[in-house]
C-alpha cells in the first residue's frame, strides 16, 4: 500500500495539473483574444461554413506576435495577431489564412484539441509525475527516462495529429472550392519567412512536421482524389 501512495499521488498531482492549465489557458485566451471581425475573411469563412453545413465559423484573434494558430480545449480557433498582421499587410492571403483555419477547425473536429493541451502546458506535469514514479524504480536515470518518454510520446502524438488536420483541412477546402494550393503555398512562404530572418521561426513551423513532408502528402491526397474523381 505504501509502495503504491506516491504513484497514486503523482497521478493525482498530474491530473490537478492538467486541469490548471486547461484552466489558466482559458483564461489567459479569454483575457487576450477578440472576435475576429474582417469583412474581406467573411466570404471566404462563409465558403468553409457552407462546405461544413454549419451558419458560421467563429474565429478570434490571440493578441499576441508570433505567427501561429491554435485550437483550444473547448474548440475556439485562434489566430494571432501576428499571423493577422501579415494577411493585413498582403503577405499571407485571405485563402491562405483560411488554410489554417481549416487546420485548426481539423484538430477540433477530430479532438485532438483536448490531447494538445498536453503538449501545449500540462506536459511539465506529466514528465513531473513520471519522473517521481521512475526516480524510485531507478534512482538518477529515472529522471532523464521521464524526460526522454515524454518528449517523444509528445513528438509522435503531434506529428500524426498535423498530418491528420492537413488532410482534415484539404478536403474542407477543395469542398469548398478553395483548393489546396493555398495550403501548399503557406508553408513554402512560412518556410521562405523563416530562413529571411534566422532565429525567429514561426510558431507554427516550429511545432509541426517538415513542410516538404506535409506538402508531400498533400500531394499524394490530391493524386487519391483525381484519380477517384476520374
Ligand atoms: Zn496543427
Amino acid at each position: 500500500m505504501l509502495k503504491i501512495a506516491p504513484i497514486l499521488f503523482a497521478i493525482l498531482y498530474a491530473l490537478a495539473m492538467y486541469r490548471f492549465s486547461a484552466w489558466r489557458t482559458g483564461k489567459e485566451l479569454d483575457q487576450k483574444s477578440t472576435e475576429l471581425a474582417d469583412p474581406g475573411l467573411r466570404e471566404i469563412l462563409t465558403r468553409l461554413a457552407r462546405a461544413l453545413d454549419v451558419p458560421r465559423i467563429k474565429v478570434h484573434i490571440y493578441e499576441i506576435d508570433p505567427v501561429n494558430g491554435l485550437a483550444a480545449p473547448d474548440g475556439r480557433i485562434f489566430i494571432t495577431r501576428g499571423f493577422y498582421r501579415k494577411y493585413r499587410n498582403g503577405e499571407v492571403t485571405g485563402e491562405e489564412l483560411a488554410s489554417v483555419i481549416a487546420h485548426e477547425l481539423g484538430h477540433v473536429a477530430l479532438g485532438h484539441s483536448r490531447r494538445r493541451m498536453i503538449d501545449f502546458s500540462g506536459q511539465n506535469a506529466i514528465r513531473a509525475a513520471l519522473a517521481m514514479v521512475l526516480g524510485r524504480i531507478i534512482p538518477g536515470l529515472g529522471v532523464w527516462i521521464a524526460n526522454a518518454v515524454t518528449s517523444l510520446l509528445a513528438a509522435r502524438l503531434s506529428r500524426s495529429d498535423e498530418f491528420e488536420a492537413d488532410a482534415y483541412a484539404a478536403a474542407l477546402l477543395t469542398k469548398a472550392g478553395i483548393g489546396v494550393a493555398p495550403q501548399k503555398s503557406l508553408f513554402s512562404k512560412l518556410e521562405a519567412l523563416t530562413g529571411a530572418r534566422a532565429g525567429a521561426v514561426p510558431a507554427w513551423l516550429m511545432s509541426h512536421p517538415k513542410t516538404e513532408e506535409r506538402i508531400a502528402a498533400l500531394e499524394a491526397l490530391e493524386t487519391r482524389w483525381e484519380t477517384t474523381r476520374g
